[in-house]
């Protein structure tokens, strides 16, 4: 899939934003040497006392140069006076009478901070996809930045399907349940950097999902559909959207949960028909749309993946991959795995707490514990 076209975003509003530009440095960072310390400027040597005049401080350097024969006061990122090479710190200068100190024996360069130290003029500072965090928001703007260009958000539209969906705050009756994935499956469009452009439950009939489908195809970049697509009488969703023109590109994955994931196009729009069951739609929307998601922003669509040890055994399945919920912990060898619990794929409490899904290939047999498994990090 191909990147969005990007835009320009302010420094102070681009946290979470993926960077669409190539940032070089374009002076010296520091940009002068300076003082590391408070302290005393003056000319590296032996242990001697000598006159102090004039001062540096932060942001206001000194005029003059350093008087041959003199010592000057100099403050923590002050700049550091011509004629200089060296600082004393305050902590280990001696005044002997008014501007009179006694100075301990000094190396050339002691407590300078070097023009450039950090990032040299024409340095490659952070590329094309990089995530902004708060350390690339702070290092932009030590670099002047206050504008950088950004992948444009990808607009993401949440359809859910169902008769017995209602909005959390209205009452329920016999047979109702509250509509959770359309705000678990924004929540993870927004964490995965999109805008949720709309958000409409579709009763199970194929007039209200075609309109549903239609108005969502129409705003935007990714049509997340929840439910529906399974084979059951009730299902329409494969079939409204056939109507629309969207492309099938395949249905059904060798997973559990998320076994009728069904995935398709039309133009540049995405369209993924995630299983209605409230883990099955968090899952597949972690594997396979987040990172579509992550593509078109031009990021790192596969920044998840590493290996953990597992605490339990882990039981294959002879024909499907399983996505295990688990809590992540520190050990000494590295992260742990542990199951939050049963695993059914209608228990969304069970997805409390979680913070990788362990792989387990499918096959016979077990993993044991203390073996290590491969994960899917849920926050990378
Ligand atoms: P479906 O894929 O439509 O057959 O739905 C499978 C299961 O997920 C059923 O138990 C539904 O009630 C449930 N479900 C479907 N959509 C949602 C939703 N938006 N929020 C919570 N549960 C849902
Ligand atoms: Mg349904």
């Amino acid at each position: 899939m191909r990147p969005l076209r990007s835009e320009p975003v302010s420094v102070r509003e681009a946290q979470g934003r993926v960077l669409a530009e190539a940032v070089v440095s374009t002076f010296d960072l520091p940009p002068f040497d300076s003082s590391a310390m408070d302290g005393y400027a003056l000319v590296a040597g032996e242990s001697r006392t000598l006159d102090v005049r004039g001062e540096s401080r932060a942001g206001r350097p000194s005029d003059a140069a350093l008087e041959p024969g003199a010592a000057m006061r100099i403050s923590t990122g002050a700049a550091l006076p011509a004629g200089a090479d060296a600082v004393v710190p305050i902590e280990r200068a001696e005044p002997t009478e008014p501007d009179r100190v006694r100075f301990p024996a000094v190396e050339a360069g002691s407590h300078i901070r070097r023009a450039g130290e950090d990032l040299r003029t024409g340095t490659a500072v952070l590329r094309p996809g990089a995530h902004l965090d708060p350390a690339a928001l702070g290092v932009l703007a030590a670099l002047g930045r206050e504008v950088v260009a950004c992948a444009r958000r990808p607009r993401v539209a949440i359809v859910t399907t169902g008769d017995e969906l209602r909005e959390p705050g209205q009452e329920l009756l016999p047979g109702q349940i509250y509509n959770s994935n359309s705000v678990a499956l924004a929540a993870q469009a927004r964490a995965a950097g999109a805008l949720v452009v709309d958000e409409a439950i579709a009763g199970d009939s194929s007039e209200q999902t075609l309109a549903a489908l239609r108005t969502a195809l129409s705003s935007a970049d990714v049509v997340c559909v929840s439910g529906g697509v399974s084979v059951g009488p009730h299902d329409h969703v494969k079939q409204a959207l056939a109507e629309l023109g969207v492309a099938e590109r395949f249905w059904g994955v060798r997973l559990r949960p998320g076994k009728p994931t069904w995935f398709g196009t039309t133009g540049e729009t995405l369209v993924f028909g995630l299983p209605g069951n409230p883990v099955s739609s968090m899952v597949t929307f972690h594997l396979f749309v987040r990172p579509a998601l992550r593509a078109l922003q031009g990021a790192e669509p596969a920044d998840t993946r590493t290996w953990a040890i597992t605490d339990s055994s882990l039981e294959r399945m002879a024909s499907r991959e399983q996505m295990v919920r688990c809590r992540l912990s520190a050990g000494p060898e590295g992260w742990h795995v542990e199951p939050t619990g049963e695993q059914g794929s209608h228990r969304l409490a069970s997805m409390l707490g979680v913070g990788a899904f362990a792989l387990v290939p499918s096959g016979k047999g077990a993993i044991a514990a203390g073996e290590w498994v491969e994960v899917e990090l849920l926050h990378a």
